[in-house]
């Protein structure tokens, strides 16, 4: 689960670290009332959006003024936000995080995260931030420094000072004292939240010598949410994908891609393989859709009805092997949906298995008009086929 900027400084605040004084809005109601509590100008306005990348896309703007505090708010929640992370349609901003500035003196990078292969918390630290930390760790990744953490001893001071250390210039004793002091505060928060990360980008050194987190991103392992019921309200809903949003109601393990072949597949496994084999043979999967194995009617029903629903979608392939998930269940299902919804793209189905001559036989006489492959590879085939052909 991915928090907002605002949440995650809030749990920052709770465990410690500094942050800039701060206040959420959602419209430009009272602002001159309410920006009185908070320190300026100038201020800071702070779309708040899951995508990063703000800054470059025109979501965070600095105001000297209440005048244009106001326009940079209005203009920030009715203009949709393109970051090189939302594609090219952008975002639309519900909320706004008003700040009070912060004279920079320099900004840095702190983030903590797993790494999977050593199956350890690895503190990264650089001199390099603001920017995007990827295109740090491609064009100079002698930049990007690290410090794995044992986790049955924990964060030790010498992991701070191992990082701190390699700053060229060294900071005063006052200043890489609170970045010692701010990388430890970030462990403790990591491991008694759960995280999957927790990254500050950028930490500043504000002239007047305070370490500030000016910007914060906080996900959460979505395993450990049980654990958590006091930040199982912080999800929001706004980010979702719809159709994923959609999908989990009917408990489907769906996820969206960027492709434009729709697949409706019985098993995690015999949908990877199907993902692969379209791959293969030149197309593209716009989903990955797992129906399960005891699968009832009315999922298939509203599986095929997401699927059908997602305009990307040229031509959708149907792969099941009818094992618990009886092949007359799935026919069912599918013509239920095909009742409802018109079906305008070529539909290729692929059934083997249990009772898999009677959902033959619905499926003939539904009046459906499908394709039928014989096994999996003539099913990816063809359903490349159609999609090539509709271009
Ligand atoms: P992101 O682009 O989505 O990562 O958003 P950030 O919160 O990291 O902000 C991007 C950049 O805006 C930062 O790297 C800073 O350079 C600048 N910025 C953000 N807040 C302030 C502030 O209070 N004062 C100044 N001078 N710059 C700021
Ligand atoms: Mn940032």
């Amino acid at each position: 689960m991915k928090l907002h900027e605002y949440q995650s400084k809030s749990l920052f605040k709770e465990f410690g670290i500094q942050v800039p004084q701060g206040l959420l809005i959602t419209d430009t109601d009272d602002l001159s009332a309410k920006i009185e509590k908070i320190n300026g100008p100038p201020w800071v306005a702070k779309a708040q959006i899951h995508a990063g990348g703000r800054g470059k896309g025109g979501g965070i703007k600095l105001a000297n003024s209440l005048e244009e505090l106001k326009s940079a708010v209005r203009d920030i929640l009715t203009k949709p936000l393109v970051t090189p992370q939302t594609g090219p349609e952008g975002k639309r901003v519900k909320k706004v995080l008003l700040e009070e500035g912060v004279d920079i003196e320099k900004e840095l990078y702190l983030g903590l995260t797993i790494d999977r292969s050593l199956a350890s918390p690895v503190m990264i630290f650089s001199p390099e931030g603001g920017m995007e930390i990827e295109e740090v760790a491609k064009k100079s990744p002698d930049m990007i420094w690290k410090e794995y953490i044992n986790i049955s001893t924990g964060w030790l001071p010498y992991h701070g000072r191992n990082l701190v250390y390699r700053l060229d210039p060294l900071p005063d004793k006052s200043i890489t004292g609170q970045i010692i002091s701010t990388m430890a505060k970030l462990y403790r928060l990591f491991m008694e939240l759960d995280c999957s990360l927790a990254e500050i980008n950028p930490l500043v050194i504000t002239k007047d010598n305070k370490v500030i987190a000016l910007d914060a991103k906080i996900n959460i392992d979505d395993n450990a949410l049980f654990r958590h019921k006091e930040l199982q309200s912080l999800d929001d809903p706004d980010e979702k994908d719809p159709l994923e949003q959609k999908a989990s109601l009917y408990n489907l393990n769906y996820i969206r891609l960027d492709g434009n072949i729709g697949a409706m597949v019985n098993g995690a496994g015999l949908a990877m393989a199907t993902m692969d084999l379209i791959k293969a043979s030149g197309g593209e999967p716009a989903n990955f859709l797992d129906v399960g194995g005891g699968a009832s009617e009315e999922m298939i029903k509203r599986g095929f009805e997401i699927i059908l629903s997602d305009p990307k979608v040229k031509a959708i392939l149907i792969n099941i092997f009818g094992g618990i998930l009886r092949c007359d269940v799935l026919a069912r299902g599918l013509v239920s949906a095909a009742k409802k919804v018109e079906i305008k793209v070529p539909l290729i189905i692929r059934l083997e298995g249990t009772n898999v001559d009677e959902g033959r036989r619905i499926l003939s006489e539904s009046g459906l008009s499908f394709l039928v492959a014989e096994d999996m590879e003539e099913a990816a085939r063809l359903v490349s086929e159609q999609v090539l052909k509709s271009n």
